[in-house]
């Protein structure tokens, strides 16, 4: 049956937004239990989308220094992400080139050195020792990546970040939902939601639940769900090279990483520009410098490509989960680190909706509630 027809039927959970985030919970909630009626109203190809211009970092180090539920979250995130890219890619038979080979943040200064040193330590007491990293000097540090620019004097270095093709995963989400029984409407932006006895109604479909994944039009919808949402867009440039030699960059960093099919993609840029997602020369040369400046090599390669794509950032760059306590069965779910998390949403949060967590998993996970941001 076509959504169109089962309009009035009503739905166990409408999701809003069909990126990284959405298709995830989606994907957590159907397997969990499968006889959920589930419809993903999506938006169009034309949305701000940051699941399609990501960087593709499933990345734990420096996350949640300042929050440590979040540094906790991180870890468990990552943790949980072999399991779930082994039964995706099962389920999919989509190879999302998922690697977990571990991950390097270089320093170019004995000042960044040290703030490194601080930042891993306090990960490491945030997860009682769970958060595993080597500090190295200049020589240890090119002992696992050779070619190092003169610069860099030292890195940190975590065996539990990695990295994965996000476009295949967003894909493989997909595909795994249709197989699963998700119901998907692409071209269907929510402008209003309608609050009923029993549920919602969103653009005519009805739902005993709703999540909002809509990226950054979640504040507006939140909104009408009385929910404080407050996301804004950050923009990041990225730039790829034409293939390198297998092993170029043995691993992940947020400036660079190389990918399954021997490219090198070079990021990290950050700019206030509201929604603007145009990419621009000036910051295109800076990124590309800072890559020359860690791996002097990177300049004999050609840039093939580059984009740029807008971040849905909270105030403090950490996830919001909330619950409407107006309006049961609403929940709104922003975040930042949507590939990094995904398996976390589809493990850990669709059993938070659900309702079906342990008392300490659930106090952390509300621990990322809309509260932090009271005045
Ligand atoms: C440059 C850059 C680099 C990044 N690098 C990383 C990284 O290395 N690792 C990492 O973990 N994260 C990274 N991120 C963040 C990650 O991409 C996001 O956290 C994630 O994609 C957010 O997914 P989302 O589904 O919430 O939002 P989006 O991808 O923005 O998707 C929102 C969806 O909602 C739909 N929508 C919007 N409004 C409506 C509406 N009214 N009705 C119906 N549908 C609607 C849109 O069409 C869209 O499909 C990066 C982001 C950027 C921009």
């Amino acid at each position: 049956m076509s959504p169109a027809n089962n309009k009035l039927s009503p739905y166990d959970w409408i999701i809003v937004g069909g990126g990284l985030v959405g298709a995830s919970i989606a994907y957590g909630l159907i397997q969990k239990q499968p006889q959920l009626r589930i419809l993903v109203l999506d938006g169009g190809d034309t949305d701000h989308r940051a699941s399609v211009g990501n960087f593709g970092l499933i990345w734990v180090q420096g996350k949640g220094n300042d929050f440590p539920a979040y540094a906790n979250w991180s870890l468990q995130g990552a943790d949980l992400w072999p399991e779930f890219a082994r039964q995706l890619s099962h389920k999919s038979q989509i190879d999302i080139a998922y690697q977990r080979q571990g991950g390097l943040e270089f320093a170019l200064s004995q000042h960044q050195l040290s703030v490194l040193r601080e930042e891993m330590a306090t990960m490491s007491r945030h997860t009682q020792g769970r958060f595993q990293y080597t500090l190295l000097d200049r020589n240890a540090a090119l002992a696992l990546q050779p070619g190092l620019g003169e610069a860099v004097v030292g890195a940190a270095y975590s065996p539990q970040d990695g990295q994965v093709n996000p476009l295949y995963l967003l894909s493989a989400l997909h595909k795994a939902n249709r197989l699963l029984g998700v119901e998907y409407q692409s071209r269907c932006p929510v402008e209003h939601i309608e609050v009923l006895e029993h549920g919602f109604n969103a653009a005519g479909s009805l739902a005993k639940h709703i999540v909002l994944c809509a990226g950054l039009d979640n504040q507006r919808l939140g909104k009408q769900l009385a929910m404080h949402l407050p996301v804004t867009p950050v923009k990041g440039q990225i730039l790829i090279t034409e293939r390198a030699e297998a092993g170029k960059l043995p691993y992940a960093s947020p400036q660079m990483r190389q990918t399954a099919e021997g490219t090198i993609q070079i990021g990290g840029s950050h700019e206030h520009k509201g929604l603007d997602n145009r990419s621009s020369l000036d910051i295109m040369q800076t990124i590309a410098n800072d890559a020359v400046t860690i791996m002097p090599e990177l300049a004999k390669l050609h840039l093939v490509r580059s984009w740029s794509a807008l971040r849905v950032m909270s105030p403090d760059g950490a996830p919001i989960y909330q619950r409407s306590t107006k309006y049961q069965g609403a929940f709104g779910v922003c975040c930042h680190s949507g590939v990094s998390l995904a398996a976390a949403h589809a493990g850990l949060l669709s059993s938070w909706l659900l309702n079906t967590l342990d008392r300490d998993q659930k106090i952390l996970i509300e621990a990322m509630n809309n509260d932090r941001f009271a005045v």
